[in-house]
């Protein structure tokens, strides 16, 4: 049994993923209508990743036998000033997922859970990861400027992303 806040939590978090889910695939169309195939394939891994994330609460919910309820999913923007404004809210976007793993984290410790406080560590460490890569590749768009053939290259670069 999972106690009540902690299950709410996580169902909420199943719409979290998908809203972020969401937001990557418009931010995928954002690219590929601005000729960056690979900005908008490195988009589209994010799509299907957030999907398996929102996947993972989904499984667990019942595995702890207890009952998925899916929540509605939020609009998201679909209008971007740049590559760099994209990474930069995707960073933002990040921070705040980060912020919802960690207070069901807290949820989990405080009702002494720990099959969930062990679920959610996988979660903590993707965090990390997430955002350290948002914030490289911020980073470099930020170099780049108005550079057009090194964002050919980023571009290029990001075509690559296998997982
Ligand atoms: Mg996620």
């Amino acid at each position: 049994m999972i106690k009540k806040p902690l299950l709410d939590a996580m169902n909420e978090q199943v719409m979290h993923e998908m809203h972020s889910a969401y937001l990557y695939l418009s931010m995928a169309a954002y690219f590929e209508a601005q000729n960056l195939p690979g900005f908008a394939h490195w988009m589209r891994k994010q799509f299907g990743e957030e999907q398996q994330h929102a996947m993972k609460f989904f499984d667990y919910i019942l595995e702890r036998s207890e009952e998925v309820k899916l929540l509605p999913i939020g609009a998201v923007p679909t209008e971007f000033k740049s590559p760099e404004d994209v990474f930069a809210q995707t960073l933002e976007h990040e921070q705040k997922v980060t912020a919802l793993i960690n207070a069901i984290y807290e949820k989990a410790t405080a009702a002494n859970d720990a099959a969930s406080q062990i679920f959610l560590h996988w979660f903590i460490e993707e965090q990390v990861e997430e955002e350290a890569n948002a914030t490289k590749i911020l980073d470099m768009l930020k170099k780049i400027g108005g550079n057009m053939g090194a964002l050919y290259q980023l571009d290029h670069a990001l075509s690559k992303r296998g997982e």
